[in-house]
């Protein structure tokens, strides 16, 4: 077997699939005009899952170009004008049609819009089939702000343009990155909160079986090896390999105790002179560009216990491998990096405040995290765990195919109930109008949040309009049964003097084409109309009417 290290040709035995990983990237492509983002951390496969993608789109008749952005000039990358050229002419050779890049390009009228219709006029329009432009390490590109700031915006128009036009259509694109996405966009301008993103998960235990498997281990062993490699480094595909493949170099020279063999690789690995030697350093190098980096990762791998650190932290290391996030905590990603860092000096200095700050935050670790995801008065899910949940479950239902419905509940006029009653009765009244949401709503499956003031969500997975419908009528009923009085003498505003709520309604199936924000956008504005058209109503939003029939 060749030394590990490249990227895994689409029809070789060593490509282990990561169900449904392969299937969903290969399901995106299909969709006219997607836009599919594949984010994984350094070795984890991308590039490999990229050439299965390719085989599987010619085989559709598909035409794919394929640029990465390590391979393109520094000299090119400084100025727009330059690098939005270098893409048409790549565009054009690989493609092997005729340039005519000269014929639109336009100065006056700039590079973005000469790109655009050398784009759609002298390639889409003469491609019979879609095209798949696959963007490798689009990382690369966040070092130039002037290249970004425009090129990232171009990319999100050409999505949005698919979403009319049928030449924009045929192009289905493709970007990967591994570093988390800082770079300061514009909501409605940025590729990275649109279409369909795969985050490239490591190897399960099984998988980890299946790829030892390949190097003609027996059964028995398999299991074994498997276990030891999978404690070691987690199923990083890539580490997984190098020592199956070192692994087999000492057995072809002596075939006995391969156990005894790995379990002595392994043992040297996170040495200087073991086998992960040049990936561990380069781990270092990076970490070390950043003391805030370096100290957190340091308390990370000092404590077992998972931690919250501050969330563009969490996403550097978790880009970089080092770190894998539990709910939103974080620990070490696997043993190899433990011991590989733990005996390291990384070079900060322990009277760093960070340090202090980090050690302070430890022990309030587990308090800090209730805090910060429950809301204090109610007890119920704050607006952060909402955020988080509802992602999850777009993903979840959106990859199976299953409705999702938010209800979003307001209290009428609640001002009003605390100018009359005052604020702490104002509290106790949040608190029945909580406890009322949560008997109405299945506690196993939905939840139920604290969205604002006076505001709640509920997030009802796998539920369809008409029983999210069901549950917005049993919330209203209940709220009226609590029969909190408001008596008001100068203005009437509640018909029986009993409090009551308005309420929107939205249901979708999660797909490419929308984002989690507007299924809250279509809740908000159902409830807004409630509140509109007389309060003490249920609205159900028609934004999605003919995604739902
Ligand atoms: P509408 O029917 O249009 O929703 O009218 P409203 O008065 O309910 O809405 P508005 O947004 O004008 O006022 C919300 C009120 O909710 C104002 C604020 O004092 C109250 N509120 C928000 N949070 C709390 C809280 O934690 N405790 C108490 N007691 N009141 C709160
Ligand atoms: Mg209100
Ligand atoms: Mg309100």
């Amino acid at each position: 077997m060749e030394q590990p290290g490249g990227p895994i040709p689409a029809f070789s035995t060593v490509y282990i699939e990561r169900p449904p990983l392969e299937k969903q990237a290969k399901e995106a492509i299909e969709q006219p005009g997607c836009l599919l983002r594949i984010k994984g951390s350094r070795k984890m496969g991308k590039t490999s899952l990229i050439l299965q993608l390719k085989t599987h789109a010619i085989g559709l008749g598909y035409r794919v170009v394929h640029l990465d952005f390590r391979r393109v000039d520094s000299s090119i990358l400084t100025d727009l004008n330059s690098f939005l050229r270098w893409l048409c002419k790549s565009l054009t050779y690989q493609l092997k049609l005729e340039d005519e890049l000269d014929d639109y390009w336009d100065e006056d009228i700039g590079g973005k819009i000469s790109c655009t219709s050398y784009l759609y006029d002298s390639i889409l329009e003469r491609l019979e089939t879609p095209l798949i432009l696959v963007l490798c390490e689009i990382d690369r590109l966040f070092e130039h702000q002037q290249i970004y700031q425009d090129f990232l915006p171009l990319l999100r128009s050409w999505y949005e343009e698919a979403k009319q036009e049928e030449t924009a259509q045929k192009l289905r694109l493709v970007l990967t990155h591994s570093t988390e996405i800082y770079v300061p966009l514009k909501i409605n301008q940025s590729p990275f909160n649109v279409g369909f993103v795969l985050k490239l998960p490591p190897l399960n235990l099984e998988q980890t079986q299946a790829l030892v498997r390949c190097y003609g281990f027996s059964s028995r062993l398999t299991e074994t090896l498997a276990k030891q490699l999978y404690e070691w480094v987690n199923g990083h595909p890539y580490l997984t390999q190098l020592a199956l493949h070192h692994l087999a170099k000492e057995i072809e020279a002596n075939p006995d105790n391969p156990e005894d063999k790995l379990a002595h690789i392994l043992e040297e690995s996170a040495t200087p002179s073991g086998i992960y030697s040049d990936h561990l350093r380069g781990c270092l190098a990076y970490l070390q560009q950043s003391r805030e980096l370096a100290t957190a990762f340091k308390y990370v791998v000092e404590i077992d216990d998972p931690i919250l650190l501050d969330p563009i932290l969490t996403y550097q290391l978790e880009s970089l491998g080092l770190v894998k996030t539990i709910s939103n905590q974080v620990v070490c990603s696997c043993k190899l990096y433990r011991e590989y860092f733990k005996n390291y000096e990384l070079d900060i200095q322990n009277q760093h405040p960070l340090t202090n700050y980090l050690r302070a935050l430890r022990s309030e670790n587990q308090t800090l995290k209730q805090l910060s995801e429950t809301d204090e008065l109610t007890g119920l899910a704050n607006r952060r765990w909402f955020n988080r949940t509802i992602q999850e479950e777009w993903q979840r239902l959106g990859n199976q195919g299953k409705f999702i419905s938010l209800i979003l509940v307001d209290i009428d006029h609640f001002k009003l109930y605390n100018d009359l009653y005052g604020h702490p009765a104002g509290d106790v009244c949040l608190q029945k109008v909580a406890k009322t949401l949560e008997e109405c709503v299945n506690g196993s499956t939905d939840l139920v949040c604290r969205y604002g003031g006076e505001e709640f969500a509920i997030l009802l997975p796998r539920s369809n309009n008409q029983s999210a419908m069901q549950v917005a009528q049993r919330i209203q009923e209940q709220i009226k049964a609590l029969k909190i009085n408001v008596e008001n003498p100068k203005v009437i505003c509640f018909p029986e003097n009993i409090l009551t709520v308005s309420i929107g309604v939205a249901t979708i199936i999660p797909s490419p084409q929308f984002n989690w924000l507007e299924l809250i956008e279509a809740a908000d504005q159902a409830l807004y109309k409630s509140k509109k058209t007389g309060r003490n109503r249920i609205t159900v939003s028609e934004a999605f009417n003919s995604l739902n029939e």
